[in-house]
């Protein structure tokens, strides 16, 4: 199944993508696509809608209907950091004993084709293309092997990164990934059964055209249930939390010069399975 939520910024409403590839209103099998959806069982009562032939009875969404993030705010927003090699080289870092784990504050999600706007003072604004993954039910000291069955599904995130509040500013890398509008997520969130291999996926990211990142998910030094298993070492996770799992190299802050975004800029990234989406860059207006 492909998750989508539409509408305008705070009002969304729960979709699917269906796979004759139409698009329909899910408000009458789920209030939202949230903690309470997913730890309810909503993903079965999804499949069984569809099943029964309801949804594709649904309301059609118009064509031009904004999309949300595919998940209500979650509990959680986590990111794993260097987790391609490529990306700690070019970041002249160390590869990781164990993953490096940050967190973004999650007011920074925001609709796949929602704009980026570059936050007050920033001089240092970049990209990061990386598959997250959603989790299903509680997971609190699982192993690697029960990993799967805490996994909701996939999408597509760009991990929006102001590099100098990230690195100059003291403490934690979280001052530079929390801003506003610097975690698009989506178009879709897809359940499992949609990607026949997780660990082989392309992922890719243009700035006006012009290829920055072009990576593939076998790349990943810490795999998906690897990282699910070792962040539950640490704190439940709860359904709907998302994980995203960092970024190949090909980051404005690996380039030399370095190359960050500016007002104007449009940024599109995509992963094999997931879909694409597309940002504008605009200047923070108070
Ligand atoms: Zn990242």
């Amino acid at each position: 199944m492909k998750l989508i939520r539409f509408g305008e910024s705070g009002n969304e409403k729960p979709g699917l993508i269906l796979d004759d590839g139409r698009r329909v209103d899910a408000s009458a099998c789920a209030e939202d696509f949230d903690e309470q959806f997913l730890g309810d069982g909503g993903l079965d009562k999804l499949r069984g809608w569809i099943t029964s032939g309801g949804a594709a009875g649904a309301p059609e969404i118009p064509a031009d209907t904004r999309l949300g993030s595919p998940l209500a705010r979650p509990s959680k927003l986590l990111c794993i950091g260097l987790n391609f090699k490529d990306h700690a080289a070019e970041t002249n870092t160390p590869l990781p004993e164990e993953p490096v784990l940050f967190s973004k504050a999650t007011s920074a999600l925001t609709g796949p084709n929602d704009d980026i706007i570059i936050p007050k003072g920033s001089e240092q604004t970049d990209w990061e293309v990386e598959i997250a993954v959603v989790i299903s039910k509680r997971a609190n000291y699982i192993s690697e092997a029960e990993a799967p069955g805490h996994i909701a599904g996939y999408v597509l995130h760009n991990d929006v990164s102001e590099r100098s509040f990230q690195k100059d500013r003291g403490g934690q890398w979280v001052k530079g990934k929390s801003a506003d509008s610097f975690a698009p997520l989506g178009p879709f969130l897809a359940t499992p059964d949609e990607i026949a291999d997780v660990d082989s996926l392309r992922m890719w990211l243009e700035v006006n055209g012009e290829t920055m990142q072009d990576g593939n998910t076998s790349n990943l030094i810490f795999k998906i249930p690897h990282i699910v298993s070792y962040l539950s070492q640490f704190m439940s996770l709860l359904p709907g939390d998302i994980i995203s799992t960092g970024t190949p190299a090909g980051v404005g802050m690996g380039m030399n010069p370095p190359r960050f975004l500016k007002a104007g800029d449009v940024v599109e990234l995509g992963i094999d399975g997931l879909g694409s989406s597309k940002q504008n860059v605009v200047a923070y207006s108070p």
